[in-house]
């Protein structure tokens, strides 16, 4: 009897990862991983960089979040907080829409960090922190890792 094997657990991914060019500094820097050759193979992944979706451009000004305050803030001292938040909520959307409860999202940006975060002087110093959407994600319930915890992703997904 046929079986409908469309029902795989989607995750959303941070865009670059698919080597799309939306990163802050126009790089493009994809992920190698035969894992996610796999999960790209078998239809799972449903790309967004939040940052972009909201309007910002490529390249643009690298942001950090500010750690006192919590605003998003550009190298020229712009706020770009509301940008930010807008691109979460849009991720969260396309979560929504694809009932996905995964995410693949890229470690210590403003956005997408899951454990770590620039600490907000954009002198390359870490903290541990979360980035806004990866923060909207996990308030909705969605399970976020990192390009370091793909194995740990793969043993939570329906095979
Ligand atoms: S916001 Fe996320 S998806 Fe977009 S470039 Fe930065 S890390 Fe990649």
């Amino acid at each position: 009897m046929a079986s409908n094997k469309q029902c795989f657990d989607k995750i959303l991914i941070s865009a670059c990862f698919l080597g799309e060019r939306v990163r802050y500094n126009g790089e493009v820097k994809a992920l190698a991983s035969q894992l996610l050759s796999q999960w790209q193979s078998q239809g799972r992944l449903i790309s967004v960089c939040p940052e972009v979706i909201s309007g910002l451009p490529v390249p643009r000004p690298p942001a950090e979040i500010n750690p006192k305050t919590l605003q998003v803030i550009t190298i020229d001292s712009v706020d770009v907080s509301q940008q930010f938040s807008q691109g979460a909520q849009q991720a969260l959307r396309l979560c929504q829409q694809h009932n996905i409860r995964f995410a693949l999202l890229k470690e210590s940006s403003p956005s997408c960090g899951s454990n770590t975060i620039y600490d907000g002087s954009f002198s390359q110093q870490k903290i541990v922190g979360e980035g806004i959407t990866t923060k909207l994600l996990r308030q909705h319930g969605i399970q976020v890792f990192s390009e370091f915890y793909l194995k740990q992703l793969q043993g939570l997904l329906d095979q």
